[in-house]
């Protein structure tokens, strides 16, 4: 297969895919908008309907946005996946302090990185292959989640209802500098809520118990479940008291851990559930748990890495690999067993920060990369 001509498809259109990106990135979707979820859905849908090969666009209306499957080159029992979002962790107006904007090679924008651009480079995928008259070995199914910055709490049914038909899945979230990602920690998160008793601060403090000094006392403890083999726990927010002159009644703190083992993670989950007062009147009621399982870089992983890598030199393409912190629906969907490589997205950084850009020379590589991965898909 002549994979030159699909990179040319693709550098040809460029300026074209340059002010697609900068259009959808300008329509801002926080996780949990409905609004906004739905103009993006609006959005992409009307780009996919324009290509031939797509045979089905699905919208999947939330109480809190929509998510998007877009069905191409047929329908059939067995597909290849590709999974990707549409919301970012982005204010309604955090575009003021990154505004979308061209700047040499990076082009700037709120979401962009992750993972805005990608949902764009996967529908030029599709199109490349379809200009060059080309078919894939199987249909395709592009799952892209309105919810995924915020753990999938909707999305996962649908990310493992569609994985359960993939031979293989191509998880098009930010690359880390080009290079994918063959290793994700899994995640867990909690909420801990400390309820003491309120006494005067100056007159008798003595009768209060302080819900921030147990809370404190807590977070010491959450801090010592950081070890050096991958497991970190951090606890991210803290709020407490309600007057400067009370001892104060109610703190609340969120933890996130992360984790490379699911028996270490069961571990720390049960340590956390089970935290006992320093101050016996004090009481502590925890939420959350476990919400993503590792991403392990296992045979399977690396031998779908190396596949990707020889398609990638085919047109001069360097394709590296790292492992990472961050969990993404490519944990859930590895966890049923399918083969899945992760972090497809182009070239950039700033992912979760008003820095975040992405590099315009990666586009045609990085598109063609995800054009030969449709024509010659891992696990077949
Ligand atoms: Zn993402």
């Amino acid at each position: 297969m002549d994979y030159h001509k699909i990179r040319e498809f693709i550098k040809e259109r460029q300026d074209k895919i340059i002010s697609d990106i900068c259009e959808f990135v300008e329509i801002e979707s926080p996780t949990y908008n409905e609004e906004a979820s739905r103009k993006i859905a609006d959005f992409l849908e009307s780009k996919a309907k324009k290509l031939s090969c797509v045979s089905k666009i699905e919208r999947i209306p939330k109480s809190q946005g929509t998510h998007l499957i877009i069905h191409a080159f047929g329908l059939g029992s067995k597909q290849i996946l590709i999974v990707g979002h549409t919301d970012t962790v982005h204010n309604i107006g955090s575009k003021k302090r990154n505004p979308t904007r061209i700047e040499k090679n990076r082009i700037y924008g709120c979401g962009i990185f992750d993972m805005k651009a990608n949902c764009i480079l996967i529908l030029e995928a599709l199109r490349a292959i379809e200009k060059a008259s080309e078919n894939p070995p199987l249909p395709v199914t592009i799952f892209l989640s309105c919810d995924e910055e915020r753990g999938s709490r909707t999305g996962k049914p649908i990310v493992e209802r569609e994985a359960s038909k993939a031979v293989s899945c191509l998880v098009c979230e930010p690359s880390a500098n080009g290079k994918v990602k063959t290793g994700r920690k899994g995640t867990a998160s909690y909420k801990i809520k400390a309820v003491g008793i309120p006494a005067h601060a100056g007159l008798e403090p003595e009768r209060g118990a302080s819900a921030i000094l147990e809370l404190a006392k807590q977070i010491e403890v959450i801090h010592q479940l950081n070890d050096k083999n991958g497991t970190s726990a951090v606890v991210c927010t803290i709020k407490g008291g309600s007057k400067p002159n009370i001892v104060p009644e109610e703190a609340k703190c969120s933890v996130d851990v992360r984790f490379t083992d699911t028996a270490i993670a069961l571990e720390i989950d049960h340590k956390i559930r089970n935290l006992e007062p320093f101050d016996n009147r004090v009481k502590l009621e925890v939420t959350g748990g476990i919400n993503r399982p590792p991403l392990v870089r296992d045979e399977k992983m690396v031998a779908f890495y190396e596949h990707a890598r020889s398609l990638a030199s085919q047109i001069g393409y360097d394709l590296g690999e790292t492992q990472v912190g961050g969990a993404s629906d490519g944990n859930f969907i590895a966890a049923m067993g399918v083969p899945v490589l992760d972090g497809l997205g182009v070239k950039g950084d700033g992912a979760h920060t008003l820095e975040e850009y992405i590099c315009i020379d990666d586009i045609p590589d990085r598109t063609t990369l995800l054009s030969m991965l449709i024509l010659q898909p891992f696990g077949l």
